[in-house]
């Protein structure tokens, strides 16, 4: 049997060599199989040259053109102002119409050297009309020789991300001499009767497919061949895990004595409504169960997610068992615990919080608190979990932003010896669309109400200025304001350079006689506690952050919220965002700005202004921009994925038509997985899945 071309090392590719391995190691790309899945991230349609008549008579020059002639004339010459070299190269199509190329600095000596009078050439650029006729000044070219048919003209060429040391058109060179020798021992393990029923491309097919397009809809059907791939494995993992997490029996048992929890109803300052009702009850179904629970409790923000959870936790106490509650950042365990304390007050519960910041005589009594079962409830964020706490009998463990969670924290639980119950909340709904896709292996409750008396806050989509004169008339009335800002790209994850430069012009020329202060996620944390603190305090009006905010902090006191360029935000976090106000009586206000030009951003931004409701923006989401968000949201939580995804999407394809892979991908792992739930029969598709997922199925096993 010929071997595996995952075991076969690129340098055997022709062309490449040792030096040339060095360069795509730095890619990533190994062996065969890395190269092969090397995907592009644009294709130009250069299939067809134009001659210069049909240029000059094109109405819109803006988009490059693909020309084809010879070279008549080379001249170099120096620009009499400036003195710098430029060289003019006339090429002359058959027609005897001409396009001149124009070149400048290094390039001079490159195309001097490159050309000659009489070269054929093919050229890629934008041509524009001058006095002189036709000129390129930004062109990719190749001299056409005879007998060496060109991989960068005459057909759809693909662009792939290569380092210095790498030129595109070698690159698409070892490509093609890749899948001349290689291409038809591209593995297969997707099964027939799947390919068939899906109308898929095999994958040798699908691989020259999308390298090599003989057109622009068989690339479409070989990129969606890659896609269903990556879902279904993905969607297999989950089929899966949720069989195994069916199965596991727990080894602590909960009985409903209500003594607690029935003096605790009576205390609170609100009653329940209708779907925090339903919703405790599916939780202590769950709890009350022989096998683990594993649900997540969705809701908007402000949906009173925490009192369920805490009706849990008190489910676990009057049973002598122990809770964990993490948060997803200091502030918010912070919070936490003054929440969980103050709706605990009048009935004998121990809360305890556990951070970086508690002091280490405090903290030795905590540890030992929790040692000896004398803490029901300890309060935290994950650092919590990484730490050497013992616990007593701890059986719950409540997870708040699922987002922020990740499978190595579960692990972590794991490791601890217990099978816990979770209960995991999140104010990111999970459309009905995607929710068995992405969260397969965990049981859902939804609560769809905010309580009684809660307004919507008003939103509108204006100017900066006009914010700034909003937030100066509710400071006046001693009220506060948020500005929130994105990160600008993701190398400044965290960092807020935007937030910081905005902190120094607002806080000295548009706000100097207010308090404003400057919050971002590269901050030590006692210090972000301290400026949470100030504004929950109100020592502070005006709290520019990054978003750090988006979970959970509670300052009903805050009636403003203004978001610059809010088009970098998915719908669903501009709500999460705008949820962090109208927490008060007074009514509230999110301004939105945005100084792009994009009409779908600006419509986006248009609808967020009317909408109010979290599942139809998440569903709108979807629709606009796919459902990266969801799966960003699995990836850091329920699983760790690596998807191609984005990088198809960058390539151009339909973003909505994922939503379709995904659950057809979804269907057909389901359905395997059901008929076969060892995957016997399937040892490809099994061996692809564990290679992939296997730490997480693992997880489920032991956990
Ligand atoms: P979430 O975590 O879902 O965003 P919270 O649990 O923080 O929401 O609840 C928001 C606020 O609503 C809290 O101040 C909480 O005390 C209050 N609340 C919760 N349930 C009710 C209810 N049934 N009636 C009135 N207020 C409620
Ligand atoms: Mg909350």
């Amino acid at each position: 049997m010929a071997e595996n071309i995952s075991n076969i090392s690129v340098r055997f590719v022709k062309g490449v060599g040792p030096k040339n391995c060095e360069y795509l190691k730095k890619l990533g790309v190994e062996t065969v199989e890395d190269l092969f899945f090397y995907l592009p991230f644009r294709m130009e349609d250069r299939r067809h040259p134009v001659k210069a008549s049909q240029i000059l008579k094109m109405g819109n020059l803006n988009t490059p053109l693909f020309f084809e002639g010879v070279v008549r004339k080379i001249k170099i010459r120096r620009s009499p102002k400036r003195r710098t070299q430029f060289i003019e190269v006339e090429v002359f199509d058959s027609e005897g119409g001409a396009v001149t190329l124009v070149a400048f600095r290094q390039r001079v000596k490159f195309l001097a050297r490159a050309v000659s009078v009489g070269s054929r050439l093919a050229v890629f650029g934008r041509a524009e009309p001058t006095a002189e006729g036709l000129v390129m000044y930004n062109f990719d070219f190749e001299v056409l020789e005879k007998g060496m048919p060109t991989l960068s003209f005459f057909r759809i060429v693909n662009f792939y991300r290569v380092t210095r040391g790498i030129s595109l058109s070698r690159f698409r060179r070892w490509m093609w001499n890749a899948i001349k020798v290689y291409g038809e021992r591209i593995p297969e393990f997707l099964p027939a009767k799947v390919l068939g029923k899906f109308s898929l491309p095999g994958r040798s097919a699908a691989v020259s497919g999308i390298h090599f397009p003989d057109d622009f809809p068989s690339a479409a059907r070989a990129y969606r061949r890659i896609k269903f791939e990556e879902f279904f494995i993905f969607e297999c993992a989950v089929a899966l895990i949720r069989n195994i997490l069916k199965k596991r029996r727990k080894p602590h048992r909960y009985i409903l004595k209500r003594n607690l929890l029935t003096r605790w109803k009576k205390t609170l300052p609100f009653a329940f409504t209708a779907q925090q009702k339903k919703a405790i009850n599916e939780i202590f179904d769950d709890m009350l169960a022989e096998k683990p629970m594993n649900r997540l409790l969705q809701g908007d923000v402000g949906s009173g997610k925490t009192v369920v959870a805490l009706a849990a936790a008190l489910l676990a106490a009057e049973n002598g068992k122990q809770t964990v509650f993490l948060a997803p950042t200091l502030p918010l365990a912070m919070q936490h615990y003054e929440t969980v304390k103050k709706l605990t007050e009048e009935i004998n519960v121990e809360v305890e919080v556990l951070t970086g910041g508690v002091k280490k005589g405090q903290r030795e009594k905590i540890l030992s608190q929790i040692a000896s079962g004398k803490c029901d409830i300890v309060i935290g964020t994950h650092a919590l979990l990484e730490e050497n706490v013992k616990f007593r009998d701890l059986t719950l463990v409540i997870i708040d932003e699922q987002q922020r969670f990740g499978v190595h924290q579960r692990a972590l639980i794991s490791q601890k010896g217990i099978i816990p119950d979770i209960l995991v909340l999140t104010a990111t709904p999970i459309p009905r669309t995607l929710a068995l896709a992405v969260f397969g292996d965990l049981e859902r409750t939804t609560i769809r109400q905010l309580p009684p008396g809660r307004k919507p806050v008003k939103t509108v989509f204006s100017t900066s200025e006009e914010a700034w004169r909003i937030i100066r008339g509710e400071v006046e009335k001693k009220l506060q304001a948020f500005i929130v800002y994105p990160l600008i790209e993701e190398s400044d994850a965290g960092s807020g350079k935007a937030a910081e430069a905005a902190y120094k012009v607002l806080s000295k020329d548009v706000f100097p006689d207010f308090r404003v202060a400057l919050l971002h996620g590269r901050m030590p944390s006692s210090r972000k506690q301290k400026i949470m603190e100030d504004m929950a305090s109100r020592k502070i009006d005006i709290l520019i952050s990054t978003t750090v905010i988006e979970v959970g902090i509670d300052i009903p006191n805050a009636t403003v919220m203004v978001i610059e360029n809010a088009e970098k935000f998915g719908l669903s976090t501009l709500h999460q965002l705008r949820g962090r106000i109208g927490r008060g009586k007074a009514e509230s206000c999110c301004i939105v700005t945005s100084s792009s030009t994009d009409e779908m951003a600006i419509r986006r931004l248009r609808y967020f202004t009317q909408c109010h409701d979290g599942f139809a923006l998440a569903e709108k989401d979807l629709e606009l921009r796919g459902a990266g968000e969801f799966f960003g949201i699995a990836q850091h939580g329920a699983m760790d994925v690596k998807f191609s995804y984005n990088r198809t999407l960058e390539a151009g394809f339909g973003e909505v038509s994922d939503l379709r892979v995904i659950k057809e991908a979804c269907r057909a792992a389901f359905s395997l997985v059901g008929a076969d739930p060892e995957l016997k029969f399937y040892p490809a598709v099994r061996k692809k899945v564990y290679a992939r997922f296997g730490g997480r199925l693992h997880l489920a096993k032991v956990s």
